[in-house]
This record gives C-alpha cells, sequence and structure tokens, in this order.
C-alpha cells in the first residue's frame, strides 16, 4: 500500500494491518489491547463493523494502521457478498493480514472456509489464536497443529486479547513487518484521530441497535468535526452516510425522531467513554455507491 515514489525521511516505518477473525473472535478487544485505549467497544453483536480504519498504533518508530475487513465470514446475501469481495480486496492490499481466532472450538468449518479464501487469493497470514486464558496448554497445542497443517500461516501466536498475554510480541512483530515509509499520521495527531475512529464507532453501534433491520450495512458514520471547548466539554459533529434516500428517510425518522434519538443514545455513550461533556451534531447525508468506491474506502478517515 506504500507509494514507491514517496520520500522517506528517517528510519520510520508505516503501514496497514488488516484484521478478519469470525464474529465475537475478539476483534475489539484485541484493538483496544494493542492501542493500549482505555476506552473498550466490545460488542456481542455479530457484523457490526465494516471496512474501515479503526485504530492507529504507534510501535518503536513504526505506525500500523489497524483495519477492519468485516462480512468476510459468511456471506449469505448479494450484498454480504459485494461486501465480501470489498473486504478481501482491503485484505489483500494490507501490509500484514491477522487471522484472528478463538481458539476453543478449535479449526471449525468457518475457519476451513476463511483458509480456503486465504488460499484463493494467496494472501499471507499471520495467525493468532485468541482466548487462550480460557484453554488447556495440550488444547492449545492441538489447535495451533491443526492450523498451521491446513495452511501455511507466516507466524503463530497465542493470545489473550481481554489480559494482554503475548500481544507484545505480537505488536512488535507488526512493526517490524510495516515497509519504510513516513507516518500517515503526525505523531501528535494519533490520540485526536483516534478519538474520532471512537465516536464514530459509537454512533454507528447505536445505528446498528436500532436500527439494522431496515439497513444492515448501508450506512457509515465519519466525525467530521471535534472542537475542544474552554470548558472542557467537545463538539462533535458527525455524518452519517447512507445509500438511497428511502434510508435517509429511516435514519431521520418522522420529524427527525429517529436521528435525535441516535444522537441522544450515541451522546450518551460518548460521555461515558470519554468522561467529558459532548455536543454532538449529527448529520444524515446519501452518497451513492460509497461501498464500492474502493479508493475512498482504502481513504477513509486519512483526510480528517
Ligand atoms: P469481535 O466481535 O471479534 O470484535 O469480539 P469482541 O472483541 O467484541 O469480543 C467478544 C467477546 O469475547 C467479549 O465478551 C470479550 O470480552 C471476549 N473476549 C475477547 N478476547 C478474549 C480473551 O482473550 N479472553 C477471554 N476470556 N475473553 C475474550
Ligand atoms: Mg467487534
Amino acid at each position: 500500500m506504500t507509494d514507491e515514489t514517496t520520500k522517506i525521511t528517517g528510519p520510520t516505518r508505516c503501514g496497514f494491518c488488516a484484521i478478519i477473525g469470525a464474529p465475537n473472535a475478539g476483534k475489539s478487544t484485541l484493538v483496544n489491547q494493542l492501542t493500549g485505549s482505555k476506552v473498550s467497544i466490545v460488542s456481542h453483536k455479530v457484523q457490526t463493523t465494516r471496512a474501515r480504519i479503526r485504530a492507529i498504533v504507534m510501535e518503536g518508530n513504526a505506525q500500523i494502521i489497524l483495519v477492519d475487513t468485516p462480512g468476510i465470514f459468511r456471506p449469505k446475501r448479494t450484498l454480504d457478498r459485494a461486501m465480501v469481495q470489498n473486504a478481501w480486496g482491503g485484505a489483500g492490499d494490507a501490509d500484514a493480514v491477522i487471522l484472528l481466532i478463538d481458539g476453543r472450538p478449535g479449526l471449525t468449518d468457518e475457519a476451513k472456509e476463511i483458509i480456503a479464501q486465504l488460499q484463493a487469493t494467496k494472501t499471507k497470514a499471520i495467525l493468532v489464536i485468541n482466548k487462550i486464558d480460557l484453554m488447556k496448554r495440550e488444547h492449545l497445542m492441538d489447535v495451533t497443529t491443526a492450523f498451521n497443517e491446513a495452511f501455511h500461516f507466516e507466524q503463530t501466536f497465542m493470545v489473550s486479547a481481554l489480559n494482554g498475554s503475548g500481544t507484545q510480541d505480537l505488536l512488535k512483530y507488526l512493526g517490524e513487518k510495516m515497509p519504510a515509509s513516513p507516518w500517515l499520521y503526525p505523531e501528535d495527531q494519533v490520540a485526536d484521530v483516534q478519538l474520532r475512529f471512537m465516536a464514530a464507532e459509537m454512533t454507528r453501534e447505536v445505528i446498528y441497535e436500532r436500527l439494522h433491520e431496515e439497513l444492515p450495512y448501508s450506512s457509515t458514520v465519519e466525525t467530521e468535526g471535534w472542537e475542544e471547548r474552554k470548558d472542557g466539554s467537545v463538539k462533535i459533529d458527525q455524518v452519517i452516510y447512507v445509500e438511497r434516500d428511502t434510508q435517509k428517510a429511516i435514519v431521520l425518522g418522522k420529524g427527525g425522531q429517529q436521528v435525535k434519538l441516535l444522537g441522544q443514545m450515541a451522546r450518551a455513550e460518548m460521555e461515558k467513554q470519554f468522561g467529558r461533556k459532548v455536543h454532538l451534531f449529527i448529520f444524515v447525508k446519501v452518497r451513492e455507491n460509497w461501498a464500492e468506491d474502493k479508493e475512498r474506502l482504502r481513504n477513509m478517515g486519512l483526510d480528517v
């Protein structure tokens, strides 16, 4: 993903790391662990995320941009299949791909399907076996062997995303794996950008909770403004992008009631997580075919 012509200033590294894994494998928990973030957005729900940047991790001289590739698991409908294609595209472009699994059930049919996809797309991947705090050592060894017999992983890590065991080794490995490149984010902006992602995630989760029947995968949220106020509060401007006018109507609701409620719920979560007063302003816009716009997906969040 790095541009050959980019001038390299100093010995910095920067790259993208895609995390693929079944719902509940522990992706959010791992991201939180790697970022050392106190803000945790852990969900038991499935497929609440779509391909996008979710965190930036600084590791030594390396800037690791963690991206999600949701939807890779279990495509059931056409839209999902399109998403899966998109997700695999994202994984293929990444500098590192992590296959994160809940170690307990071992090499499930689901895992076999993913491995078949890795083989078909010739995607190199790092195996990360999670939840080892809940596994007996012997079982862990069996699972490790089974996976490594099924696919030639670049490396295998055994971690507990929850208690952090093994995650530092993984982080160090990822840092060294990133290509020489200038950082995409100035270091002093990383924390800021991070907060914007998190705020967007919170609104997205609320939308999913309330509206997933009506708009399963057709919306995305971006934080476009973040203004610190003297009184310690923060003013956050967000845009909910949908694909069609009909979806916009759903998000707005009668007389704007729906979006008002979404905003209240998201704001409450933000205040809880950020521990400060939040003024949240949400706009709803139609962006046709945004899901197909790969370049946009790839750059999502980079222009803040
Ligand atoms: P995601 O759907 O892949 O993002 O999974 P989450 O990060 O939301 O985690 C799903 C559930 O597994 C949550 O209840 C987490 O607390 C739990 N979990 C994640 N990692 C671990 C781990 O290493 N050990 C244990 N015991 N639980 C974990
Ligand atoms: Mg998650």
